[in-house]
């Protein structure tokens, strides 16, 4: 049955693309790949000494936006058009990872300048829960309650150690709690179920989840040494 035929879907098709066009404006597009100022490097509080994730370098970026409410993923089927990415540059280090490219050399000259390539360093966005907590705020109470399904992450890894597992956990449950929509999480990690573990199960949350795995390599090890030998798009 079409949407000529089907009278609730001609209405969700509707409303879909009223949503789409409120998106679409100035107040509500909210671009996550705008500038922010560079980055520097995280540092241990106790030790003083920087911290590292799977031996790569932490770098703290001052991202302005983490929720991107019109990505080019909704031409994917991934999501409604909504993403939201918590870091720029990954735990894990797939050597047909699109991520550099995408980021149109935002991050070059600082990297340049510390005598680092891309794949050598993680980089996440400082303080980005409580930027989202600000982005979902601002926004109108048709998005928030019209029936998205947001995407993550299209730039890093969501769950690539234990504190980047909490950190999106924490981002969801806050989308969650601030609206109606889906969440799709799709992961290269084993630490996925410890993810979901951290998200309340109250108000049928874990049902507004959609999870996807699939095979990653990490940056040192058996995986990294044979992915040579494997047939392409094995992604
Ligand atoms: S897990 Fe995804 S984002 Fe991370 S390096 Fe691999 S392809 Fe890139």
């Amino acid at each position: 049955m079409n949407q000529e035929t089907n009278p609730s879907l001609k209405a969700t098709d509707e409303l879909f693309r009223e949503a789409m066009q409120s998106i679409s404006t100035k107040k509500e597009k909210m671009d996550d790949t705008e500038d922010g100022p560079p980055g520097e490097f995280l540092l241990d509080g106790k030790t003083g000494k920087g911290v590292t994730i799977h031996g790569k370098p932490v770098i703290l970026w001052y991202a302005k936006s983490v929720l991107n409410m019109n990505s080019g993923f909704l031409h994917k089927h991934l999501c409604t058009g909504p993403t939201f990415n918590l870091g720029d540059a990954c735990a894990y280090c797939c050597p047909y990872c699109y991520v550099e490219a995408a980021a149109h050399g935002r991050f070059a000259e600082f990297l340049k300048q510390h005598d680092l390539n891309f794949q050598e360093v993680v980089i996440r966005r400082q303080n980005a829960v409580e930027i989202l907590r600000r982005q979902l705020a601002k926004l109108s109470a048709k998005q928030r309650d019209f029936p998205h399904v947001v995407y993550s992450s299209t730039t890093v890894d969501v769950a690539g150690n234990v504190e980047l597992a909490k950190e999106t956990a924490a981002a969801c449950t806050l989308i969650l709690e601030m609206t109606n929509w889906e969440i799709r999480l799709l992961s290269k990690s084993n630490m996925l179920p410890y993810l979901v573990s951290l998200i309340p199960k109250k108000d049928n949350y874990h049902k507004r989840l959609i999870l996807g795995v699939s095979t990653g390599i990490p940056c040192s090890g058996t995986m990294r040494w044979t992915w040579p030998f494997w047939p392409t798009g094995t992604s």
